[in-house]
């Protein structure tokens, strides 16, 4: 039976780096990995381009996550987004900012970043064990021996890392497993829902703006008749409901909303940019200039083109109507539209189709310094798989890279 200094058990970005981290500091690691190959999940991110951080600074950083961000503050305290981009940039990966602070790999290509990971773990003489699932922790007399995987293999150490990941899109590996290994040794799971995860609208005839994306659109969120959040960015229209990133990002609370209320609606505002009375003077300026025009198609300067038939119906106005046929009853109408489409709620999209996965392991019982279980000495944790979640835009990788960082130089 082999034995190791620590084992760490799923190979994500917070595995590979508490990996890399501990054969940094000359401690002989064992990297547990249920795929056949490191690193999945990452290879997926950022639509294959993999948005590593943020470059904001750390209080816009922490402002980013739900609950947990006194809990970050220490790891971002020794591992932030610079010591990120050091990290890659001194491995020769060049890097790239975009808009809002992401950062990307120049390449655009998810899998030069894991391609630079794995070539550390070569480096640090990190044993990867792929295509082995563990299945427990094994504790005698309360101290940590090692881990039992599905094939029935005992690997031996004092020490143990679970950094297994949430519950979204399982057919990376992250199905849970180290929620049940943690809750057998004690630890209290926050309940898991989805966070980043798609709305789905009652309203039929969204679906035939399914694909169309608006850049700059407001989201406000009413519940119970109250407004609840209010959001400005990207979204987009699916067959079943919307999402893009102005939308995931109101997901988890809007779920959260959900379980209290069942009248919650959103309204999106298409001109955000213009109070009621620039829009009235730039609707009448349009239908002036285009008098012989139909609204149908005087509309192709104010919408997206997919979008005008139904939006004019939702609307009640008849598209076939030519500008100087409509009253100002109607112009009202389609100004309440422009601001205010009004669209209910039926739900979230379940866990497994979130880009990340809220509650986990509870914070209380970490140690924010180290890692390390405040329950079970020996036992660490790194990554989603704690009871954190954050915006879209880098944050939730660089939590897994931090936690990992930490993570390791305790191991
Ligand atoms: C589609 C998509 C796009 C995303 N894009 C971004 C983005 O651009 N930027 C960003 O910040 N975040 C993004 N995220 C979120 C980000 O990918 C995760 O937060 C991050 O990967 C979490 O890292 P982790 O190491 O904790 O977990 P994971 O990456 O989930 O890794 C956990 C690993 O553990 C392994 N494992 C699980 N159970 C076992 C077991 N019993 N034994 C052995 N191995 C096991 C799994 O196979 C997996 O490889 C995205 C997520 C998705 C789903």
């Amino acid at each position: 039976m082999e034995k190791f200094d620590a084992i760490i058990i799923g190979a994500g970005p917070a595995g590979m780096m508490a990996a890399i981290r501990a054969g940094e500091r000359n401690r002989n690691i064992l990297l547990v990995e249920r795929n056949n190959t490191p690193g999945k999940k990452l290879l997926i991110s950022g639509k294959g381009r993999c948005n590593l951080t943020n470059s904001c600074d750390i209080e816009d950083f922490l402002g980013k996550f739900s609950r947990s961000r006194h809990f970050l503050r220490n790891a971002f305290a020794k591992f932030f987004n610079t010591d990120l981009m050091s990290f890659f940039e001194n491995n020769r990966l060049e890097l790239k900012k975009e808009h809002g602070g992401r950062v990307f790999p120049e390449s655009d290509k998810s899998g030069d970043i894991l391609n630079v990971l794995k070539a550390k773990l070569k480096n640090k003489n990190i044993k990867v064990l792929s295509g082995e699932r563990a299945r427990e922790i094994i504790v005698k007399d309360k101290k940590i021996e090692g881990i039992l995987t599905y094939s029935n293999k005992r690997f031996l150490a004092p020490r143990i890392a679970i950094a297994t990941g949430g519950l979204s899109y399982p057919g990376t590996g992250s199905t849970g497993d180290g929620y049940r290994i943690a809750r057998n040794l004690g630890h209290k799971i926050m309940p898991l829902r989805p966070a980043l995860s798609p709305i789905l609208i009652k309203e039929r005839f969204i679906r035939d703006w399914q694909g169309i994306s608006l850049k700059n659109a407001r989201l406000t969120l009413f519940a119970g008749g109250k407004r609840i959040d209010e959001r400005f960015g990207e979204m987009l229209f699916t067959h079943f409901g919307l999402s893009g990133p102005v939308v995931l990002d109101i997901s988890a609370d809007l779920y959260d909303a959900l379980k209290l209320k069942s009248d919650v609606t959103i309204s999106i505002n298409f001109k955000p940019a213009l109070d009621y009375k620039k829009l009235d003077a730039r609707l009448l300026r349009e239908f002036k200039t285009n008098s012989g025009k139909s609204i149908k198609n005087i509309f192709k300067n104010l919408l997206p083109r997919g979008i005008i038939r139904r939006f004019l119906e939702y609307c009640g106005v008849s598209g076939n109507k030519g500008a100087s046929q409509i009253p100002a009853e109607e112009r009202k109408r389609l100004i309440k539209g422009l601001f205010d489409l009004r669209l209910t709620v039926k739900g979230v999209m379940p866990v497994k189709d979130g880009i990340v996965t809220r509650g986990g392991v509870n914070t209380k019982e970490i140690n924010p310094k180290t890692m390390e279980s405040r329950l079970v000495k020996g036992l660490f944790f790194a990554g989603e798989i704690i009871d954190i979640d954050a915006k879209t835009g880098g944050y939730n990788m660089q939590a897994a890279f931090s936690t990992g960082w930490v993570c390791g130089d305790n191991l």
